[in-house]
């Protein structure tokens, strides 16, 4: 199993290193990978080769849907389509991916290898992804047929498209997936289950690494946003114990 991260410009570069650092505090013994894209300064890879177990070079795959993500206000989401390429580490029994701009709580994840899960190619058979380039081709063939979100999410909601009602035990509890952005109808739960969060996810188009450590919405975020901080100024990057 590998906890797998993406980084497609030198600014999410930031939050991959908050991801491994967490984990590694989190004390994991898994493999830490981060897939990047060639544009990625030389600076920034450096910077990751010493965070990461593994740094995988992967094409970029943007699904250009401009309509729905105008729709979203997010017009450089269509690139989270790379994120496809994980299917494609097939030297990994399973991977776990985390957005670069979540943050891994000192909580227990160790629940999260043992779970079940469902491989994308074992639901279509002509996916194999033993041969990785028609995968590729097919797998984006399909997201571009079928866009809903612009993004990753309208592509997996419309490939998994009886994940909300079927196979409700596969489904992570949402401590696994805390979005730290201030929705008001998300604020009560929030208040009330915060501090069980494993994954921290700073979902929106302010991330911690593009606002100031103190610039928060909510006092109950803002916990979220100086831990991120203080794990990114952290030096604590040596390897797993
Ligand atoms: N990403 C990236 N560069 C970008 C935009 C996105 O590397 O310019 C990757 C990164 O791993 C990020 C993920 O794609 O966490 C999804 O984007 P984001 O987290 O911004 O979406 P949100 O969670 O806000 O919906
Ligand atoms: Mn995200």
């Amino acid at each position: 199993l590998a906890f797998v991260t993406l980084v497609t410009t030198d600014s999410y570069c930031m939050g991959a290193t908050v991801v491994a650092r967490s984990l590694r505090r989190h004390g994991t013994t898994r493999r830490i990978v981060v897939m990047v894209t060639p544009n990625v300064s030389e600076h920034s890879r450096f910077t990751l080769e010493n965070m990461f177990d593994e740094v995988i070079t992967v094409d970029v795959m943007d699904s250009k849907d401009r309509l729905h993500l105008s729709l979203l206000g997010r017009p450089e989401l269509g690139i989270t389509f790379t994120k496809i390429h994980c299917w494609t580490l097939t030297q990994y029994s399973k991977c776990v991916f985390l957005d670069a701009d979540t943050l891994v709580s000192p909580l227990n994840i160790h629940v999260l290898p043992s779970r079940e899960w469902i491989p994308w190619f074992k639901l279509h058979s002509s996916f194999d992804p033993s041969s990785k380039a028609m995968f590729l081709e097919k797998t984006y063939r399909y997201c571009t047929n079928h866009l809903h979100a612009g993004g990753d999410q309208g592509l997996l909601n419309s490939f998994f498209n009886s994940w909300p009602v079927a196979d409700i035990s596969k489904h992570l509890p949402f401590v696994y997936n805390l979005s730290a952005s201030s929705l008001y109808s998300y604020l009560p739960a929030f208040q009330q289950f915060g501090h069980n969060a494993k994954i921290v996810h700073f979902v929106g188009a302010v991330k911690p690494w593009s606002s100031h450590r103190d610039d928060s919405s909510s006092p109950t975020m803002e916990g979220f946003v100086s831990l991120w901080w203080r794990e990114y100024l952290s030096h604590t990057t040596s390897s797993a114990p």
